[in-house]
């Protein structure tokens, strides 16, 4: 099944305590569509690029059969710039800068090619860009997956639950769910959110794994235990294209395969966090993957004494 993604593309320059990088390719829609090219052979990213993005960093994407005939190249402006340092407790990140440049005005464009898309993922953006997109379509795909952040629930959150009544399925960390629905327990966070619109719901709870709630039904999968987290940024975008990939690889949306799904995001968020960037996700086979998905089901099946 055809599959659309909507993100940044981005420069970022991440500093943990392995390590520090230069400027080098970011961003959700980077992230997200590297990861979702293991199980769609031509994911279809719309996004923003500025003068200064080299050619290099598109050429990467298409080997991995992206089609960026939905990036904008903007001629007079720079590519969007984010800049992250982590603490010793990675869990914790300052952000030193947020350079939106092209960003700023993103307003995408739906190329003829991607009109028919089956499923479609809404990276975190402006809440009323996202909804743009999904207006700008011929035909509402069969799935949509919305990410979001905190930040537009500070800034503006009626535009927000405009968005997240039109999507299938949100996907938003801990502390976002708690601060959406204003319940702290988990459980009746996710019920509460459930109402606001969207189908399935899954909560990403960081090295402690995710959880996906879905009519009235509730499947966790821990994080797999990794000895070195070298980098955990993107680790949101690549889990969200491995849950969507792994869905429009296989059409089916039965509660089961969802499950799989959240694993199999889990599973590709294990490999970026791994190295610095996107260096894991550019460079994976799909023995490795499948090699990790089953670590997974080792790591919590267990049978009880008859
Ligand atoms: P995460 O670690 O999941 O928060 O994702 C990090 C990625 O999000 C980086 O590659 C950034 O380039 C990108 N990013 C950071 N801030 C924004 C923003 N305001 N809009 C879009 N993308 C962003």
């Amino acid at each position: 099944m055809s599959l659309t993604i909507v993100g940044s593309v981005a420069f970022d320059a991440i500093e943990t305590p392995y390590g520090k990088t230069g400027k080098i390719i970011g961003g959700a829609g980077t992230y997200t569509a590297l990861s979702s090219s293991y199980f769609v052979d031509n994911p279809q990213l719309i996004s923003i690029i500025g003068y200064d993005f080299p050619e290099e960093y598109l050429s990467m994407l298409h080997k991995h059969g992206i089609s960026t005939e939905g990036i904008e190249r903007v001629a007079d402006k720079k590519t969007f710039f984010w800049s992250g340092k982590y603490h010793e407790d990675m869990n914790i990140r300052d952000t030193l800068a947020t350079e939106l440049n092209v960003l700023g005005d993103f307003d995408p464009k739906v190329p003829e090619s991607y009109q028919n898309t089956d499923y479609l993922m809404l990276g975190n953006l402006l809440p009323s860009v996202q909804r743009n997109v999904i207006e700008r379509l011929h035909k509402r795909p069969k799935l949509i997956v919305m990410d979001t952040m905190n930040f537009w629930m500070n800034t503006m959150l009626d535009e927000l639950l405009k968005t997240i009544r039109m999507v299938d399925v949100l996907v938003i960390n801990d502390e976002e769910a708690k601060q959406l629905s204003g319940h702290k327990s988990l459980v009746k966070a996710a019920s509460r959110v459930l109402k606001m619109g969207p189908k399935h719901l899954i909560i990403k709870k960081g090295e402690h794994g995710a959880m996906l709630f879905s009519g009235g039904k509730i499947f966790y999968t821990p994080a797999l235990p990794i000895e070195e987290v070298y980098d955990p940024t993107g680790a949101g975008d690549t889990f969200a294209g491995g849950f969507i990939g792994w869905l429009a690889k296989t059409d089916d949306l039965s509660f089961e395969n969802m499950k799989r799904a959240v694993v199999f995001g889990s599973a590709m968020a294990s490999f970026t966090v791994e190295k610095f960037g996107t260096e894991m996700l550019q460079y994976l086979d799909k023995k490795e993957i499948r090699k990790r998905v089953v670590q997974f089901s080792e790591l919590v099946t267990f049978e009880m004494p008859k």
